[in-house]
């Protein structure tokens, strides 16, 4: 059981867009039991800070420095809670990587997170983003959320129903905010692989599988080592790296509109892409609104959008958070004004 504190700490190591801020205090800590030892410590000595719990900080933009205590979970593990002839239950501890376990859990032959390999961060946030990617969202396979509330230590359980998820949402991202440390999260995975391949540039990609297969049909000789790999591919060719170049993933969320708002824009612009999101919703490319508005490739200050994905915003170098707030602001204004659209951050903005 350990825990390690530090005074003054550098984030900028501890997010992907390597913005420098710093945090009054930054507690790692490696087991439930040293977290809540902790958080009593917090209660008595610092009970007037604000706490901010982390992951890899690959879905955060710091503003300035932290004025209170950073939380980051070194509670690792992977255990087989219970298996059928057609599932397993397997409990993760929050801070294992994520990609990882979907490495860990290919080679174990336990299926369904296959399109989320790459996706940088930790299986907590993953819990809290409800991460996502070629048609599959960690919450098709998360079966429990298990929490340590910050303000007394005790411990809350959540079914995956009574998570709150939706599109890149959750209650911890809203009513529940700030409010608990996710220890740990139980996946059900299954032990027949059924590969979602729906997102039309994965099948391209997989072509010499699927091009005998029928469309929504397993091909037989695809693997999901293969599917992974396919995945990586296109995540690298189409992302830049933020060992490389700041940045935070998709920067802005699909904005899901009313199907009346969509056909209206699809008078103006009828090349837009868009996608059938649930009764009388269209869900459309934000990525294609900032580019027909202007701003692919385009910089401001030491912030850009990317040249290659309009959706990611970039630290060219030496950028603030303020700096790529805004760079977001001004995209938003003129997406706004173009197709009357609101573009919602997906990024966590750190005040
Ligand atoms: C290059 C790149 C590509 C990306 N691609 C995708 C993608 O395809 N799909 C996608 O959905 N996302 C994507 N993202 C975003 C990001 O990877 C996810 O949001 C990820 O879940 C963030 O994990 P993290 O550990 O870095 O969390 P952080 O960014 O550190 O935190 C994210 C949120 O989770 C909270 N949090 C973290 N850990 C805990 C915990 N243990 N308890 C309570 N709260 C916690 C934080 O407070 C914050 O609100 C991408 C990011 C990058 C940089």
């Amino acid at each position: 059981m350990r825990t390690e504190l530090t005074y003054d700490a550098p984030l900028m190591e501890l997010n992907t867009f390597g913005i420098q801020a710093k945090a009054r205090m930054l507690l790692t800590y490696d087991s439930e039991a040293s977290l809540r030892e902790a958080l009593s410590d917090i209660r008595h000595h610092h009970s007037n800070l604000p706490m901010l719990h982390i992951g890899c900080g690959s879905n955060l933009l710091f503003l300035g420095d932290y004025p209170g205590i950073v939380l980051r979970s070194a509670n690792r593990g992977i255990r087989l809670l219970g298996e059928t002839t057609d599932e397993v239950l397997v409990e993760v501890g929050a801070g294992e990587v994520c990609d990882d376990f979907i490495a860990h859990a290919i080679r174990n032959g336990w299926y369904g997170m296959e399109n989320l390999s790459l996706i940088p961060g930790q299986v907590g946030a993953a819990a809290v983003q409800n991460i996502g990617a070629y048609g599959v969202e960690v919450c098709d396979v998360i079966h429990e959320v298990k929490g340590i509330s910050l303000s007394d230590g005790s411990e809350r359980l959540w079914k995956r129903d009574d998570c709150g998820y939706g599109y890149r949402q959750s209650i911890f991202k809203s009513e529940l905010w700030g409010k608990y440390a996710i220890t740990y999260v139980t996946f059900r995975l299954s032990k027949h692989f059924n590969p979602n391949l729906q997102y039309g540039g994965l099948r391209k990609a997989l072509e010499q599988f699927t091009s005998d297969s029928p469309q929504g049909e397993c091909p037989k000789t695809l693997g999901a080592l293969q599917l992974r790999e396919a995945i990586i591919g296109i995540r690298r060719a189409k992302l830049p790296d933020p060992k490389k170049q700041g940045n935070a993933g998709s920067f802005f969320k699909n904005p899901v509109v009313g199907k009346e708002v969509a056909e209206q824009l699809l008078v103006d612009y009828p090349e837009m892409p868009h996608y059938p999101a649930g009764e009388g919703k269209v869900k459309l490319a934000a990525g294609w609104l900032i580019e027909q508005a202007g701003w692919k490739g385009r910089s401001l200050g030491p912030a850009a959008v990317h040249d290659r994905q309009a959706l990611v915003l970039v630290n060219k170098g030496g950028a603030t958070g303020s700096d790529i707030q805004r760079l977001c602001e001004a995209v938003r204004k003129d997406v706004g004004t173009r197709f009357g659209i609101d573009l919602e951050p997906e990024v966590n903005f750190i005040i």
